[in-house]
């Protein structure tokens, strides 16, 4: 059988047998599953890379994608409330559904019962894990691991691409890691409570949120206690997700000459953000140069 020479890092397998049919809800799941699986599956996503995951309409496209898939990669977490909606009406009874937060451990778990009062808090723990490469790491062994279920004689080939994969992610997270060491302890505001797994890995410390509550859009009043915490602590940056507004940040900076730094937590969040690396050195290299 004739192969097509493939320009990525991934190794090139022996015969394609089948192809396992993967739909993610995210893109840097998308990108996650690309690099383990390359030439042996077939994967789209759902969320694109600009839109605010939390949120997505129940289209019936999403539906058909999920209808031929094998495997269902979600984040978890309750990210997704919008999935299973799309499971139901898929019609499609073989679909295994695979929450990568199981291989992690969640921060942020409320300790009191959730309510509506606390915004959009998430009953099982702050979902945005992936801005943690390490769990990242994690992320891509699940999927391995699960691919290799479903297509055991290619197990050695995903093996070997995950290995591969986790070899570059090893090298970038120590640059990423020695880039962000100056800002050790740093105060940052951040617009949406996504950001506790990267601050945690990375040192920096969350002051405050543009958002009074999670997923509760910014009021008069709480602008003004984050115009005063800024001036308190001189903090010289707000960081905030390519698809929220601008509008508060951009108030809260004519008062204060703080910096808005928008930068995507997905894949594909800029056109020319193609993977998850390219994501986490987007991300890494705005805030260290202008921490
Ligand atoms: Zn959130």
């Amino acid at each position: 059988m004739l192969k097509k020479i493939i320009l990525t890092f991934c190794l090139l397998g022996s015969v394609v047998i089948a192809q396992i049919k993967v739909v993610t809800t995210t893109t840097v799941i998308y990108d996650l599953v690309k690099n383990v699986g390359c030439d042996k599956v077939e994967v789209d996503y759902l969320s694109r890379g600009d839109q605010d995951v939390h949120f997505l309409e129940v289209l019936p496209s999403y539906m058909m994608k999920l209808r031929k898939a094998d495997i269902f990669f979600q984040i978890g977490l309750q990210l997704e409330m919008w999935a299973p909606q799309l499971v139901d009406g898929s019609r499609n009874s073989s679909l295994k559904i695979v929450y990568l937060s199981d291989s992690i451990t969640p921060k942020e778990v409320p300790t009191t019962k959730v309510d509506a009062s606390q915004g959009d808090v998430h009953p099982q723990g702050n979902p945005h894990y992936w801005l943690d490469p390490y769990n990242a790491k994690a992320m891509a062994e699940v999927i391995y691991l699960e691919l290799a279920l479903l297509s055991p004689e290619n197990g050695s080939y995903f093996k070997k691409n995950l290995d591969a994969y986790l070899l570059k992610l090893d090298k970038k997270i120590a640059e990423w890691e020695s880039k962000m060491s100056k800002l050790k302890q740093k105060d940052i505001i951040f617009f949406h409570s996504s950001w506790i797994y990267f601050t945690d890995r990375f040192g920096l410390n969350i002051a405050g949120y543009v958002e009074p509550k999670p997923g509760i859009p910014p009021t008069p009043s709480h602008n003004a206690d984050i115009i005063q915490l800024i001036r308190k602590k001189n903090i010289k940056l707000i960081v905030t997700e390519v698809f929220y507004s601008d509008n508060a940040p951009k108030q809260i900076a004519s008062m204060t000459g703080v910096k808005i730094l928008k930068v995507p937590t997905q894949v594909y969040g800029l056109e020319n953000i193609k993977s998850y690396i390219e994501m986490m050195d987007y991300i890494v290299n705005q805030i260290a140069n202008n921490g």
